[in-house]
C-alpha cells in the first residue's frame, strides 16, 4: 500500500491520474522520458533526509560516510561516460549547471557568444528574460535561411570579429548533429572558452551515436533527464584545470546542500547508461525519430532542415496553414503529447509558434521501434486533419490508447 494514500489522499489522486496519463499517452515531448524503478526509487528514497555540505570526504557535516560513497560512485561512472577529466553532479537542474559554468570564469558585462533561442538554443544561452543575458554582453548565432542548419563559417566571422569570452553551444530544439570539433577550432581561433550545453543529446553522446564535445570543450554541461533517462538534474564536465573552479562555483557559490536522493538516482542512471543494451536504445532512439519524420513528410508536412540526425524534428506547419498552439492541443485530445515550439526564422510570436517539437526518447524507452513510429505519425496526422472533430479525435484517442498499451512503462 502507499503511504501517501492513507496521509494525504489528494495529492496521492492527482500522482495517480497523472501515472494513468503517463501509460495512456503517446509521450513524444523531446525533453522528457521514463526512468528506470531504480530511479525512482532512489529519487523518493530516504537520501532526501541528509545534510551534506562540501565534496567526499571534504564535508561540513558529519554521517556523511554513506552519502560520500554514493557521490563518489557518481562522480566515477559519470567521467567513465564521457571521458571526461572531472566531474561535478550536484547542480540541482540544467539552468543550475549552466549558472555555474558562466560564474566559474566570466564577470559581468563580458561577451558571449550563443546560438539564438528561436533557432533552437535555450533560455540560459543569453535569452534576455534570464540571468544570462542580464549580466553578459550576448551576441547570437543561429541557422542559415537556406538549410537550416549551424553556418559554421558564419559563426566563425562573428567570433573574430567579436572576440567573445566564451562561446556556448547546444540546444533545446536544433534536429541535426553539431560538429563540436569545428566548435572547438573557432573557440581556439578567437581565443573563446568553449562550453557546450549537451542536456537535450546527452543519452546520445554517451551511446556513441552522436560525437562527443568532452574532447572539445573547456565546460560541458547536461541535464540527467533527458535522453540520458535519468532523474531530474545537472551535471557539469571540465578540464582538469577549471576543476576546482566549478567545484566551488557550485558550492558555496551558488548551491547549498546537495541534494543526495537525486545524485544516487544519476550514479544509477549513469550506471544504466554505461550498460550495451543503453547503445541499441540510443540508436533506436535516432532510427525512430527518423522513421517518424520521414512519414510525416510523406503524409506532406515540412520538416524544419528536412529531416533529423538526433532524437527529434521540429515540423512547420505554416504550409498547413495552423500554427503549433492548434496542432498541439488537437494532439492533446487525441492523447498525443508533444509542445509548440518556434522554428528558425518564424514569423509568428512565442504563445503561437509556427511550429511543433516532436522527439522519440520517450516511445523508444516503452520499446517502439520504425513501423510503430510510422504508425505514431499516422496518429498525427490523424488528429491534425480532423483537429475541429470532437468525435473523431476522442476515437483517435481511443485507438492511441490501444495502440500504446502494447509498451509497457519500465520496470
Ligand atoms: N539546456 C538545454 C539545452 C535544455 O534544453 C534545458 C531544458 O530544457 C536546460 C538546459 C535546462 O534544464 P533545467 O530545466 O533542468 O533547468
Amino acid at each position: 500500500g502507499s503511504a501517501i494514500a492513507v496521509s494525504d489522499p489528494d495529492i496521492f489522486a492527482a500522482i495517480h491520474e497523472e501515472g494513468l496519463r503517463q501509460r495512456n499517452n503517446i509521450e513524444l515531448i523531446a525533453s522528457e522520458n521514463f526512468t528506470s524503478r531504480a530511479v525512482q526509487e532512489a529519487q523518493g528514497g530516504l537520501l532526501t533526509n541528509k545534510y551534506a555540505e562540501g565534496y567526499p570526504g571534504r564535508r561540513w557535516y558529519g554521517g556523511c560516510e554513506n552519502v560520500d560513497v554514493v557521490e563518489q560512485i557518481a562522480i566515477d561512472r559519470l567521467k567513465e561516460l564521457f571521458g571526461a577529466d572531472h566531474a561535478n553532479v550536484q547542480p540541482h537542474s540544467g539552468s543550475q549547471a549552466n549558472t555555474a559554468v558562466y560564474f566559474s570564469v566570466l564577470k559581468p558585462g563580458d561577451k558571449i557568444l550563443t546560438m539564438d533561442l528561436a533557432h533552437g538554443g535555450h533560455l540560459t544561452h543569453g535569452h534576455k528574460a534570464n540571468f544570462s543575458g542580464k549580466f553578459y554582453e550576448v551576441t547570437h548565432y543561429g541557422v542559415s535561411e537556406e538549410d537550416e542548419r549551424i553556418d559554421y563559417d558564419a559563426l566563425e566571422k562573428v567570433a573574430e570579429e567579436l572576440k567573445p569570452a566564451l562561446i556556448t553551444t547546444g540546444a533545446s530544439a536544433y534536429p541535426r548533429e553539431i560538429d563540436f570539433e569545428r566548435m572547438g577550432q573557432i573557440a581556439k581561433k578567437v581565443g573563446a572558452y568553449l562550453f557546450v550545453d549537451m542536456a537535450h543529446i546527452a543519452g546520445l553522446v554517451a551511446a556513441g551515436v552522436h560525437n562527443n564535445p568532452v574532447p572539445h570543450a573547456d565546460f560541458v554541461t547536461s541535464t540527467t533527464h533527458k535522453s540520458l533517462r535519468g532523474p531530474r538534474g545537472g551535471v557539469i564536465l571540465c578540464k582538469e584545470e577549471h576543476a576546482k573552479k566549478i567545484d566551488s562555483t557550485v558550492f558555496p557559490g551558488i548551491q547549498g546542500g546537495p541534494l543526495m536522493h537525486v545524485i544516487a538516482a544519476k550514479a544509477i542512471c549513469f550506471g544504466e547508461a554505461l550498460q550495451p543494451e543503453f547503445k541499441a536504445y540510443s540508436a533506436q532512439v535516432v532510427k525512430n525519430a527518423q522513421a517518424m519524420a520521414g512519414r510525416l513528410s510523406e503524409l506532406g508536412y515540412r520538416i524544419v532542415s528536412g529531416g533529423t540526425d538526433n532524437h527529434l524534428m521540429l515540423v512547420d506547419l505554416r504550409p498547413n496553414g495552423i500554427d503549433g498552439s492548434i496542432a498541439s492541443t488537437a494532439l492533446d485530445e487525441a492523447g498525443i503529447t508533444v509542445n509548440k515550439n518556434s522554428i528558425p526564422f518564424d514569423t509568428a510570436g512565442p504563445f503561437k509558434p509556427s511550429g511543433i517539437r516532436i522527439g522519440t526518447p520517450a516511445v523508444t524507452t516503452r520499446g517502439m521501434k520504425e513501423d510503430d513510429a510510422v504508425k505514431v505519425a499516422d496518429f498525427i496526422h490523424a488528429a491534425i486533419e480532423n483537429r475541429e472533430n470532437e468525435a473523431k479525435l476522442e476515437e483517435i484517442r481511443n485507438e492511441v490508447y490501444a495502440f500504446n498499451r502494447a509498451f509497457p512503462l519500465p520496470r
